[in-house]
């Protein structure tokens, strides 16, 4: 099949049959026409539609297994010019929703082409999971499906292990093994996007090697139709009016907890079987992580710039962008996107063949972009509060305007640049980014997308090379002249 179009993707949104319940409604029939997906579901379809537009050739690439155009992001790069062909590709559908949709499709194709081209990490062991890995890519790419994830156990009692909770299948782990499959057993959070066609389970948290944690210590993956799993979704911040809420009404991707009713996988599915040191080690060992962030670092490069557009509109707008205060607030903004693209650039720049035979960017530049990020992009938010202001709640709803009291919109909310209607319209879109339940979800989506900045900036200090830095200090501090 290859690349598809909007189309393709909601024809078979509407024809999978699935699990999700949102409030205490199982949805059937068209979940594109839903309230709380109509609008996401038609995002990702511009999206795939994009690919396919004359101009939009560098968006795909010819599948080395069917010869068909298939996403840019399944590349497996060897060369510069395919890895620059990924960032290009990333970058097209980042600047779609000017970095505000987490989870386009790009972002776990780069996961599943890395684990695929390090296959072998997967072993032969009993099954042949390695070669479950590969089939599981070509199958991904060759119908260009878009795929959830879950890696995290339900949020139960952090101080201990999913085996010394209350219940040992609150978190979602093995019950048994059969001819058929594996049988899993028990929830994970937190899936951004339920309506993907497929779901990847993956380990992320620690696993520790006692006999008690080995049913936890598993990876596989489901089409979203599987029997047995639900979607329990997160109230919708979606609603009809682009004016009202042009970012939530387009690109609320939604966020769902997974429950896994005793649910059979099959083994052509599994990846990881009670195998806990293999669990910890995927992300690293596969090189999946570093293709993860280069696809988040590129949207969050998008963002950056975004943000600085919305601050800078807002300041003319209102005629405060000769205050200093409200400059150096976007100065922040526009050294974060610098700072950002820099580290994606450098990244790229001293990219090497890894142990897998593929162009793999440097991680210090991705490690890096990815733990300075949940420390500055919380403060997008606090610098479109500074200076929209009251601003930010002058915005009535869009009704207004088919009202009498338009006149009063046009004369009292008109700004140094823009007429009553459409100086509302930005101000609406900067609360979106940065107050509306959208924005609140967005600033802790930064925070927490790519893992706990805390224990993320722990881990980063352990693996950084510090001795050099350490080397010149003692060298000074011993100098005799
Ligand atoms: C909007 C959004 C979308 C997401 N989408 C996805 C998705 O699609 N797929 C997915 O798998 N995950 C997703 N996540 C989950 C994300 O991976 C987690 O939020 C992240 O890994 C942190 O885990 P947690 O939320 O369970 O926090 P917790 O681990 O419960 O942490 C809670 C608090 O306790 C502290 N803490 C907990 N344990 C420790 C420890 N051992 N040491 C020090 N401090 C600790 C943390 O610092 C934090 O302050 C999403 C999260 C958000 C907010």
């Amino acid at each position: 099949m290859g690349a598809r179009s909007g189309k393709d993707f909601l024809a078979r949104l509407d024809s999978t049959p699935r699990e999700i319940w949102y409030g205490d409604t199982k949805l059937t029939g068209s979940v594109s026409g839903h309230p709380a997906f109509k609008g996401v579901a038609r995002s990702i379809a511009a999206l795939y539609e994009m690919q396919l537009k004359p101009g939009m050739e560098f968006m795909t690439y010819a599948s080395p297994k069917s010869g068909d155009r298939v996403g840019a992001s399944y590349i497996q790069p060897k060369t510069r010019e395919e890895l620059v062909q990924r960032t290009r590709m990333m970058r097209a559908w980042a600047e779609y929703s000017g970095g505000f949709m987490g989870r386009t499709a790009d972002y776990l194709n780069s996961s599943l082409m890395a684990m695929a081209a390090a296959n072998e990490f997967f072993g032969h062991e009993g099954r042949d999971y390695a070669g479950n890995v590969q089939s599981y890519y070509e199958y991904v790419r060759e119908n260009d499906l878009v795929l959830t994830h879950t890696l995290i156990n339900p949020q139960t009692n952090r101080s201990v292990g999913p085996s010394k909770q209350t219940d040992p299948f609150i978190a979602a782990r093995v019950v048994e093994k059969s001819s058929e499959g594996v049988t899993i057993r028990g929830a994970r959070m937190l899936a951004t996007l339920p309506i993907a066609d497929e779901i990847m389970v993956f380990p992320s948290t620690v696993i520790r090697s006692g006999q008690d944690d080995i049913p936890y210590s598993i990876a596989f993956s489901l089409p979203v139709s599987a029997k047995g799993l639900k979607f329990i979704c997160r109230e919708s911040f979606s609603d009809d009016s682009g004016y009202d809420h042009p970012l939530a009404s387009r690109f609320d991707e939604q966020d769902a907890v997974v429950v896994f009713d005793d649910v059979v996988v099959p083994w052509e599915r599994v990846f990881i079987l009670e195998d806990p040191e293999k669990a910890n080690r995927v992300n690293e060992a596969t090189d999946a992580v570093v293709f993860m962030a280069h696809q988040a670092i590129v949207r969050e490069c998008v963002k950056a710039e975004f943000i600085a557009g919305v601050l800078t509109m807002i300041a003319e707008t209102i005629g405060a962008d000769q205050f200093p205060q409200v400059q150096e607030k976007i100065a922040d903004v526009l050294l974060t996107a610098e700072t950002m693209k820099a580290f994606l650039a450098a990244s790229e720049a001293n990219a090497k063949v890894n142990r897998w035979g593929i162009l793999t960017p440097d991680y210090v530049p991705i490690n890096s972009a990815r733990n300075l990020w949940p420390r500055v992009a919380p403060s997008f938010s606090a610098a479109i509060k500074q200076i929209g202001a009251s601003g930010l709640m002058a915005i009535p709803p869009e009704e207004i305007l088919n009202s009498p009291a338009r006149a009063d919109v046009e004369k009292y909310y008109q700004a140094k640049l823009l007429g009553g209607e459409e100086r509302v319209g930005l101000f609406k879109l900067a609360w979106d980014a940065a107050g509306s339940s959208f924005g609140g979800r967005q600033d802790l989506y930064e925070r927490f997308f790519f893992g706990d900045p805390v224990r993320m900036a722990s881990a980063y200090y352990s693996w950084y090379n510090k001795e050099p830095y350490k080397e010149r200090v003692k060298e000074l501090l011993h100098r005799k002249d």
